[in-house]
Formats: C-alpha cells, structure tokens, sequence
C-alpha cells in the first residue's frame, strides 16, 4: 500500500473517499466486489500511483473491468490482508454515519412539515375572524408566509427523499462489498476470517449459555497428488464440489467455511458429539462414494476422500484451544490412514 493511499485511508477524508469510489465504480458499471472496491480505492486514491496509473490505463484504453482483470491486477499490485480490513472497518462506520445522517433526515422531514400545519392553522382560524383591515393585513402577510413555507417544504421533502435514496442505495453497495469480504470466491463458502468470527461467537454463547459447541477440521488427501496428475483447474472444481457437500449438510445454525486451500472447517453449536459424527461419517461417505468426472472432458477422476477431526468444546476454553484440539484429531485421521473422522475426545481417553 502506498504512503498516499494509507494516508487518505486513516484520515478524516476516509469517508468522502469511499463515497467517491462506489460513485466512480457505478459510473464505470464496476460490480462493488470487495476486490475491486480495494483496486478503485487505490486508484482513486492515488491515481498516480503504480496501480492507479495501470487502472487508468485500462479505462483509457476502453477495456471492461472483468473479475479476471480484477485478479490479475489484485496479483501484480496488492499487498494482502491488512488493507482489506481497513477498508472493511471503513466501510463499517461509514455505514454507521449513513444510518444517523438518514435519521437526522426524516426527522428534520417531521418537524418541517409540523412547521406548516401550525402555520397553515393558525391562519385558518384567523381568517374566520373578521376585525378590521389591521388584522386582514396580518392574515393575508401570514397567509404569504405560510404559503412560502409550505412551498419550501415541498422543495425539501423532495431532496430528502432524493438523499434519503441514495443513503439507501450506497447502504446497498457498502453490504454487497462486506458480503464479498466475508466470502471465499472460489466456493462461496464462508472464508477465514469470517469463520474466526463465527468461532468466537460461538464460544462465547457456548461459554454464556453453558451450551453445546462442536468444531470439525477436514482435509482433502493426497490433494496434492490429485492436482499433479489432473490439473490446478480441475482441483477448483473438486473443491467447488466438495464444499457444495459441506455447505448442504451445515445449514444454519452450523456453519461452513473454507479454512485454508484444501482444508474447511465446521462450526456446530448446540449439537451433542453423537450427532456430530453422524454429520461428519456422512459427509465422508457421500465425497468418498462419488466417482468424479472432468466437466470438460469427461474423464473419470475417481473419487477423493478427507479426513477429518472434531472436538467438543470443554467449560472454559478457548477457540484457539478447540481448533487445536480439532486440528490434532484431524492429524490423527491422516496418520492412521486417511479417509476417517477422528474426536478428540477419543484420543484424549486413549492417552
Ligand atoms: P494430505 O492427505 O496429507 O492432506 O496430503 P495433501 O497433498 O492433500 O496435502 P498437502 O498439504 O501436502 O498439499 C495440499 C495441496 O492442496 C497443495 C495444493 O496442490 C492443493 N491446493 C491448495 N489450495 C488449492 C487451490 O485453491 N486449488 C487447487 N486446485 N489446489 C489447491
Ligand atoms: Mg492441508
Ligand atoms: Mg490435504
């Protein structure tokens, strides 16, 4: 990240910025992916900049903003990790400054036009009495002046609900980019750091509510084999397929996620072991039974296996206690053969 666009990210600019770079990318009709909400940040940011001056280039020379552009630029020019959360947490509050920018609207909206039906019944309840030119002159210079509110009014509610639009519109966006964020794009699947989140949210209603919690480890064997003889592109697709099982089997509230590049995890709350490693030994099977054929030229693969560990979740302990707990059960799976699902709690005894 350069100096430039760090510094437009902490500064009381931030805001503006982000504004400015989903109206850049609507404009360009630029899809508000995570991925390319960071590359137009930079851009905007820092158009001078190696990315920036890339970016420029491709829009100059016409080119549409493809996903694949986006991840070749994205290979060549980012840094990962930090600057996606910065942009993250940015977008965090700037949608907690849209939300009380949009209350402060509909209230200033109430409190107008309760301005005007004072104003307009005042006048009404004037006009009905007749005393003299003196107070006509009042009512009808009250009368013009309530008019001119009411019109002014008008104008008003009319912008408020334009800005009121807008606020909801950018709200929008700034959701479809923290979804994107919190997704592996190659599965669909919740990525790392959303399932750490979901871990420790987890563990604390756990450790609130003295309720169950469960965490499996799973990983494809031999992956590295499968890759060699078949290719990096059929591998996605046998990841694509097996974290469709996965997604399946954990519906809410269990949760799935992609850990690492051949390795996913399952969160399971409430659920006691037994049932857990019924999921589990399903999931095995199901993957392990399936004879998997190449989509484009219809070769027979085989099929893959994984292995996989689990742990319950003990009083008092920590996520980071629990996925090693689950990670060394996984361990076992693998040095005893593969293609097993292994508790914890079974090694555990057995020491
Ligand atoms: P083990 O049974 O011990 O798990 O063996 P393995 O070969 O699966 O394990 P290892 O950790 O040695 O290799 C993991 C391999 O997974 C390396 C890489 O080829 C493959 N892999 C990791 N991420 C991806 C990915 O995103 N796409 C594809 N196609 N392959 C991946
Ligand atoms: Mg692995
Ligand atoms: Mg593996």
């Amino acid at each position: 990240m350069t100096a430039k666009v760090e510094t437009a990210l902490r500064g009381p600019q931030a805001y503006d910025l982000a504004k400015r770079v989903i109206e850049a990318m609507e404009a360009a009709s630029v899809w508000p992916s995570a991925l390319n909400f960071e590359l137009w940040t930079h851009y905007m940011a820092d158009p001078e900049g190696a990315l920036g001056t890339e970016i420029g280039r491709l829009l100059a020379a016409g080119d549409t903003f493809t996903e694949a552009t986006a991840d070749m630029l994205a290979a060549e020019y980012l840094p990962r990790g930090r600057l996606t959360e910065e942009i993250r947490d940015a977008g965090r509050v700037l949608d907690r400054e849209l939300s009380s920018v949009a209350e402060a609207i509909s209230k200033a909206h109430q409190s107008q036009s309760a301005y005007g039906k004072t104003l307009e019944g005042a006048a009404t309840s004037m006009e009905g009495v007749d005393d003299g030119p003196g107070l006509q002159t009042i009512v009808s210079s009250l009368t013009t002046a309530t008019r001119r509110v009411q019109r002014e009014n008008v104008t008003l509610e009319k912008k408020l609900e334009t800005s009121t639009k807008e606020v909801a519109k950018l709200r929008e966006h700034l959701e479809q980019v923290r979804r994107d964020a919190m997704t592996d794009a190659l599965t669909n699947l919740a990525n790392r750091k959303a399932f750490d989140d979901h871990l420790e949210a987890a563990v604390r209603q756990s450790e609130e509510m003295g309720t169950a919690l469960t965490l499996a480890v799973l990983d494809i064997d031999h992956f590295k084999a499968f890759n060699d003889t078949w290719g990096h592109q059929t591998g996605d697709q046998v990841l694509r397929y097996v974290a469709s099982v996965l997604g399946r089997v954990a519906r809410a509230p269990r949760v799935a996620a992609r850990y690492g590049g051949e390795e996913f995890a399952i969160i399971f709350p409430l659920e006691n072991m037994s049932q857990v490693a019924k999921a589990l030994e399903g999931v095995r099977k199901e993957i392990g039974s399936r004879a998997l054929r190449r989509r484009s030229t219809n070769d027979e693969l085989g099929a893959v296996t994984l292995s996989a560990g689990f742990a319950h979740r003990r009083a008092n302990e920590t996520a980071a206690s629990l996925l090693e707990r689950a990670d060394t059960a996984l361990y076992v799976s693998k040095r005893e053969g593969r293609n097993r699902v292994t508790s914890a709690e079974r090694i555990e005894v057995a020491a």
